[in-house]
């Protein structure tokens, strides 16, 4: 017989049903990509320079645990200026591998065995997965069409408990593109302050907002910035998913503790990145722009498109670069529509129940591709979907 040699924490988890989705499209050569959770942008050339610049100058060693001295202090300045929030670059903030890493260090940082996390559903994938791992209960806070998939505070009331611990907000939102507005913010924070409960805020598509959308970090709010861990990323609005960076900004306890478990798992952030992502700060945003304008060009498009084809239906997003159709009228659980779009119209969008529970009855098309293949696609997709009736 063969000996089971995963540890039981592994087990409590499984590989997210997007990756395998992912491996089944690979078998249909030519299918035009809608799943893709990336900009397809490159980032400016200065950025790129700064990591080579690093590296030709010796700059090929360790960097301290927490991140070097300018790009922390460079981010000190970003959040100051952005929300007018300050933060200690020496106690603080920490630099991390991406926001997943981000994410994962304010879990493992935070949660106790047997503390619930709140946390969005649909959301993000490594929520969920991550909660486990840290030894949390993950409760899931449902998020309705009907509210346009904003948090309810409503909700997330029902949902507190005596063990309630941590409650992870999104916004704006993965896979739905929701914003949560000020009020929402409000009465998200008044209750986490109410129940004691620590935030985790990930806001990696803060820079992508469309129309008359603002982003409101939660930190800002009253009696937030001492229980919230802010997590961000320069894998969006900089379009630098490989380089594998990101932050989080907290009060000097949690960010400690993260900086402890950082240390010994990664030790630090790859060097040479880290001077990348000190050029993106520093240097001109008009490359932000250009990319959320093209975003927000492609957005129209497939609104448009979904809402001219019979039996699809959508929120119409006001960030990131998502957009979660309901395809309840076609019958089919996400997961066969998505399949049935793949064989018919060769084109991969993601289930939603890939994204959770809540995400049953929707599929997520992201439009980080270009405008041409975006018409193809919508083109492909309403010819399929005709071929139904
Ligand atoms: N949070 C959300 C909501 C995301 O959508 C993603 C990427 N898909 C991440 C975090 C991960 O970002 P990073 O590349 O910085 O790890």
């Amino acid at each position: 017989m063969k000996i089971d040699r995963k540890a039981e924490r592994v087990k409590k988890i499984k590989l997210s049903e997007i990756r395998k989705f992912f491996a089944a499209a690979r078998l249909f050569p030519g299918a035009i990509n809608l799943g893709i959770g990336e900009p397809d942008f490159t980032p400016p050339k200065h950025i790129i320079e700064a990591s080579e610049k690093a590296m030709r100058e010796g700059k090929t060693h360790y960097a301290p645990t927490t991140g070097i001295p300018e790009l922390l202090e460079a981010l000190a300045r970003k959040t100051r200026r952005d929300y007018n929030l300050s933060y200690d670059s020496g106690s603080e903030i920490l630099v991390t591998v991406g926001a997943v890493e981000a994410v994962f260090l304010a879990l493992m940082a935070t949660v106790n065995l047997g503390d619930e996390v709140l946390f969005p559903d649909p959301g993000f994938v490594c929520y969920e997965p991550v909660i486990r791992i840290a030894g949390g209960v993950p409760v899931p806070i449902p998020l309705m069409e009907e509210n346009e998939f904003r948090i309810d505070a409503e909700v997330v009331r029902s949902l507190i408990t005596d063990r309630s611990r941590v409650m992870i907000l999104n916004s704006p939102h993965n896979p739905t593109g929701s914003v949560l507005t000020y009020d929402d913010l409000s009465s998200l924070a008044k209750l986490a302050v109410e129940h004691d409960l620590v935030v985790i805020s990930d806001e990696v598509y803060e820079k992508i907002l469309y129309n008359d959308a603002c982003h409101y970090c939660v930190a800002t709010f009253p009696g937030m910035r001492e229980r919230t861990v802010v997590v961000n990323s320069f894998s969006k609005t900089y379009a630098m998913t490989g380089f594998r960076i990101g932050f989080a900004l907290g009060p000097s306890d949690i960010i400690s503790a993260m900086a402890l478990v950082h240390q010994y798992t990664s030790a630090c952030v790859n060097t040479p990145t880290q001077y990348a992502a000190l050029a993106a700060l520093e240097g001109p945003q008009d490359f932000v722009y250009d990319m959320v304008h093209e975003f927000d060009r492609r957005r129209r498009l497939v609104c448009r498109r979904i809402s001219e084809i019979e039996g699809l239906s959508c929120v119409v997003p006001k960030g990131a670069f998502y957009v979660f159709p309901n395809i309840r009228a076609f019958g089919m659980s996400s997961e066969r529509f998505a399949r049935f779009l793949l064989e018919e119209a060769k084109v991969v969008v993601v289930p939603g129940s890939g994204f959770g529970e809540h995400g049953e009855g929707y599929i997520r098309i992201s439009y980080a591709t270009s405008y041409e293949n975006l018409e193809e696609a919508m083109n492909r997709i309403e010819r399929a979907l005709k071929s139904l009736k």
